[in-house]
């Protein structure tokens, strides 16, 4: 299933999108936690606003350094032990939704990766039961001020600026994570052009490792490293990041 989040003017609502990519069809409550039913409402996904598949309801945890070209383009080896960080769920936007360039940074890179969505509240997961506590997943840009990653040490300012987690443009549930082809697109041309099957450590090492530290909620929303190719984005260009099997998300960017 492909399960949306969007909105026709009024509140939030959920829909099941289909394989093309065209049509929603509504569905009651929030798929994370009820049984949904469609309500028998459809719409063309063009006259919707899509927003961001899933508000993380405690965290988004990161992932760093987790692909090994692009840790060599950073200047540095892959993590051999899985390099975690924390993003606040403030940073969290949705499709087509501007990623603000603050005033405190001047080099701004995009970073396109793979969401892991989680699925019900775990901790201690063993690596060969990870998958398990897997809800879907969606396409994510780990928006970075690489100036402020780089004067901080710490990356939590870097990565957690507001509008810095564009997520979208909606969870697919059916999916195998281990080889899917990964594109980031920078004003149409292709930037980054990689494949999940060359994570140093897969999507099941990286749910079991975050929750032998963290608790995992429903919702949460783990980011698994992005493939070589990142580089800057300013004010007036579009990202789009294209997760084969899940579909294309793009922001503008814009400076306040
Ligand atoms: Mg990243």
């Amino acid at each position: 299933m492909r399960i949306a989040r969007f909105t026709i003017g009024d509140d939030p609502v959920y829909g099941l999108v289909d394989g093309a990519g065209e049509k929603i069809a509504e569905v009651t409550g929030d798929p994370l936690y009820q049984r949904i039913e469609l309500t028998g409402a459809t719409h063309l996904v063009e006259d919707v606003r899509l927003l961001a598949p899933v508000i993380p309801r405690s965290k988004v945890i990161g992932f760093g350094r987790n692909y090994a070209e692009h840790a060599a383009e950073m200047g540095g080896e892959p993590a051999e032990e899985p390099l975690m960080f924390l993003i606040p769920n403030t940073a969290v936007v949705g499709p087509g939704d501007p990623v603000v360039l603050p005033p405190q940074t001047s080099e701004v890179s995009y970073e396109g990766e793979l969401a892991v969505v989680v699925g019900r509240l775990c901790k201690d997961v063993e690596p060969d039961d990870a998958l398990g506590v897997i809800f879907g997943y969606t396409c994510a840009n780990d928006v970075t001020a690489r100036d402020l990653q780089r004067s901080d040490g710490q990356w939590g300012r870097a990565k957690g600026f507001d509008t810095f987690c564009p997520l979208g443009p909606w969870v697919e549930t059916d999916l195998d994570p281990s080889a899917l082809g990964l594109v980031t697109r920078l004003e149409g041309e292709v930037v980054q052009d990689g494949s999940t099957a060359d994570m140093v450590h897969g999507v099941a090492a990286l749910v079991s490792y975050a929750s032998k530290a963290f608790t995992l909620l429903p919702g949460d929303v783990i980011l698994t490293g992005t493939p070589a190719g990142v580089g800057a984005m300013v004010a007036g260009q579009r990202v789009e990041v294209e997760v084969e099997g899940i579909g294309t998300l793009s922001n503008p960017v814009v400076r306040h």
